[in-house]
This record gives C-alpha cells, sequence and structure tokens, in this order.
C-alpha cells in the first residue's frame, strides 16, 4: 500500500520557532512611529501589544526563538498535524506532480490560527493581562482567540466585520460557546466605529475597520492588550511550527518540493510554511518555488504598490513598510472573509520584492470549483480560503501534465469550510461571481 499520511509523535512539536528576518540578506524596512515618523522599537509598541509579542516583532538577530514548553502542552492538543500525499487529487487531475498538504485543518478551531493565538495568550497571561481584544472576519481568528484565551484563563472581546458576522453566524456563536463577547464591526462602542457609520450608515465593514475599534478599545480598557491574527512579524514566527514539521515530515517521504503553495491574507499561513524551506534558498541556494495565492478582488501582492501605509483604515497603527491597496480600500464581499485586507505582512513584501517568491491572483469562482474537486479527490471540504492555495495547486499541476514534469508540490491547507457551507451553497446555486 502506498502511504499517504506522514505522522510525528508529539515528541516532534518544533521546540523553537524560525525567524527568518535574522537570515534575509536585505532586511525589512523598519516599520515607523506613525506621529514621529522614526523606527519603531520594542517599547513603542508596548502600549497595544504584550511586551514580548513586541520584542519578537522586531527582532531581526535571533534566527531561533524558543517556544514556551506550556505552549508546546497546548499545541499537543492537535500537532504535530499530518503532511497528506494527495493521491486522490492527482489522480483526478491526471497529473504526474507529486502534491502533498500539510492539514492544519485539523486544529480544535479549524484553521491553522490557533497556533499564534496560543502562544500570544500565554504571553499576556504571563505578563498579567486580564482581557484581549481583537478582530476577525470571517471568524476564524476570533474562534481561535477566543479557545487561546479560554484555555490560558483571560477575558476575550473581538470586534467581528459586520458582513461576516451577518453571513457567518456559526462562527460567532463558536467565539459565544468560548465565552467570548463579540460585537459586529463598525460599531457605536469606539470612535472609529462611530465615525465610519456617521459617514456611510450602511457599512458592512472590513478587517481595517474591525482592527481601529479593537486597538481603540485594548488602549481604553486598563490591563488590556490587542492582538492581531496575521499580517506582522511575530504572528508569521508563531506559524513557522507549519513548515518546520513539514520538513520533517518531507523527509519522512524521501521527496522535498520543487513548489511550496499557500492562499495569503495578511501572509501567516503563507510565511508559516514557506519560511523554513525558505532559509535552504537564502542559505543553501536551493531553487523552490514559493507561490502566494490571493484573491483577484483584493490583489495587494500581485497589483499592489510598495510603500508605507497604515495596517487599518483609521490609521491608528504604526506605518508598515509592505505592497498595499492602501488603507482605505474596501474590499469586495467575497467568501474567503480571511483573505479580505488591503495589506501584505513587511517580511513577505520585502521578499516578494527581492525576487525570493511570486504571487498569483484567482477568481473567486475558480477557487470554488478546484475546493469541490478537492473535496471529493480527498474528502476535506477546504476554507474558502484554502481554496485558493489548491486553485494555484492545480494550476502547477495542470503545468506538469503538459510538460510532463515530475514535480513535487507542497502546499497548506489552513482550514476546514465546514462552518462556510452557505458559501458553498450559494456556489452550488451558481449564485457566485
Ligand atoms: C485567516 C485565514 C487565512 C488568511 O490569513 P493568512 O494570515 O494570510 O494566513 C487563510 N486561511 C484560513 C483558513 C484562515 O483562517
Amino acid at each position: 500500500m502506498k502511504q499517504k499520511r506522514f505522522i510525528l509523535p508529539e515528541s516532534e512539536i518544533p521546540t523553537r520557532w524560525y525567524n527568518i528576518q535574522a537570515e534575509m540578506k536585505n532586511k525589512p524596512m523598519p516599520m515607523l512611529h506613525p506621529g514621529t515618523k522614526q523606527p519603531l522599537k520594542a517599547e513603542d509598541l508596548f502600549p497595544i501589544f504584550c511586551e514580548e509579542c513586541s520584542r519578537q516583532e522586531v527582532n531581526t538577530t535571533d534566527a531561533w526563538i524558543d517556544i514556551p514548553e506550556e505552549v508546546r502542552e497546548k499545541y499537543a492538543y492537535y500537532r504535530c498535524t499530518p503532511l497528506v500525499r494527495a493521491y486522490g487529487l492527482e489522480k483526478a487531475l491526471d497529473t504526474p506532480a507529486h502534491i502533498y498538504f500539510k492539514n492544519e485543518s485539523v486544529s480544535p478551531v479549524g484553521s491553522h490560527k490557533l497556533n499564534s493565538a496560543l502562544a500570544q495568550a500565554y504571553y499576556c497571561k504571563q505578563e498579567g493581562i486580564t482581557n484581549i481584544t481583537t478582530e476577525t472576519g470571517a471568524g476564524q481568528w476570533g474562534a481561535a482567540l477566543s479557545y487561546a484565551a479560554r484555555v490560558f484563563g483571560i477575558e476575550c472581546a473581538v470586534y467581528q466585520v459586520k458582513i461576516s458576522y451577518e453571513q457567518k453566524p456559526y462562527r460567532r456563536s463558536i467565539m459565544q460557546v468560548f465565552g467570548a463577547q463579540v460585537t459586529p464591526s463598525p460599531s457605536m462602542s469606539t470612535r472609529a466605529g462611530k465615525d465610519i457609520l456617521t459617514a456611510n450608515p450602511t457599512c458592512q465593514g472590513s478587517l481595517g475597520t474591525a482592527i481601529s475599534e479593537a486597538v481603540e478599545l485594548a488602549q481604553m480598557t486598563p490591563n488590556c492588550k490587542y492582538t492581531l491574527g496575521s499580517v506582522l512579524n511575530h504572528v508569521s514566527l508563531h506559524q513557522t511550527v507549519i513548515g518546520l514539521e513539514a520538513e520533517k515530515q518531507m523527509a519522512m517521504a524521501g521527496e522535498y518540493p520543487d513548489v511550496v503553495i499557500a492562499c495569503f491574507g495578511g501572509g501567516s499561513n503563507f510565511s508559516g510554511i514557506a519560511f523554513p524551506f525558505m532559509r535552504h534558498k537564502i542559505l543553501e541556494g536551493k531553487n523552490t518555488r514559493f507561490i502566494a495565492a490571493e484573491p483577484a478582488s483584493c490583489p495587494k501582492l500581485t497589483q499592489g504598490k510598495f510603500e508605507y501605509d497604515f495596517g487599518d483604515e483609521a490609521g491608528y497603527t504604526p506605518l508598515l513598510p509592505m505592497f498595499t491597496l492602501g488603507h482605505k480600500f474596501q474590499p469586495a464581499l467575497i467568501h474567503a472573509g480571511g483573505l479580505r485586507y488591503h495589506g501584505a505582512g513587511v517580511i513577505v513584501s520585502q521578499l516578494l520584492k527581492d525576487g525570493l517568491m511570486e504571487a498569483v491572483d484567482i477568481e473567486q469562482l475558480e477557487t470554488f470549483a478546484a475546493g469541490c474537486l478537492f473535496a471529493k479527490a480527498e474528502g476535506i471540504i477546504p476554507a474558502p480560503e484554502s481554496c485558493h492555495a489548491i486553485a494555484a495547486t492545480i494550476r502547477e499541476a495542470q503545468k506538469c501534465k503538459e510538460s510532463g514534469e515530475e514535480k513535487v508540490i507542497l502546499f497548506n491547507l489552513s482550514g476546514h469550510g465546514l462552518v462556510d457551507m452557505s458559501a458553498y451553497d450559494q456556489y452550488l446555486a451558481g449564485a457566485l461571481v
């Protein structure tokens, strides 16, 4: 029988995260303080983020950062996640390519987001923080943080983008089951929300707006910190457990990827699967390709500008040197809510600028077709976000069919879509454009 799943024991959960910043030839440009326009120091972030995450954010010197034992213990609830050879998909595509996926959908909340949520909640608890806030789009980050807050015994308040709050009621329920307080954004509970609703009473919200609200709440509430589920360097850092495990699992399979693919919202799951492999490209000149798959309706990597921009709509965050569509950009209401963000992470932006990775943009219909094909072939219903990675994988596998090349393709299955069935319903009914 051909081996399909490559499983590592708990003892193989990584003990350190990989900080690619330390080994990049061109370091990312510094983030700037929004007031003084001076390069940001860790202390500048302390009013918003917990101190350890702030230090990790600006750490460009340590390539390896220890994972606290308490976080590894919680990772053991679902890690190591399986690496799977997608024989079913290969057969359906009749491709000579060898396709593998790392299955992050097995986490308790159904996505990779828990890898960073657990770390952030742990550090907050350590530092005596009692409350954390955040924003969420489709609800995956909110669900992950709500659960992580519960695990470490702190209170969690989530601003959920209004359109998703209405379209995805079950993710709201999940957050509420874990004990979080969930508010649709824009709301009247913050100045940022009020300003936006006054200008546009029917505003359906965006991640940028929800971030402004969550940051404002954190600044107004004592002993409260803000957390972010993507974009920032420390989030990408925490996600590298994905690629570090995958590296060992690919070795178990006796292969090394020619192409590594992930969907792209702010860049955390892409960074997570890609950076440990990109390390070998930087240090040893391996010629692996790295492809970020973004929605055609929110194409910051393929069509954005590289410039300093705010991370949120209201302009409260530091200025980030990144590929961006502009912080006022309001993305179309696609179902992949987790990909509706105007900017890209600072590290990934530099890597794209330096030609170490590529990006493709994909239309919504193509992504759902890919998701349905994958579900039939592999038995897992992928998250609408993950469907972008699958669609990009299928494009590469089809190129292999045309050329007869037996390339090894690895993609990250960032989450399952069992709470997104209304999106699949609309796709099957032909109601999506
Ligand atoms: C949030 C999310 C994404 C997009 O975020 P990244 O930070 O770019 O990884 C992708 N897939 C799933 C399942 C998500 O929940």
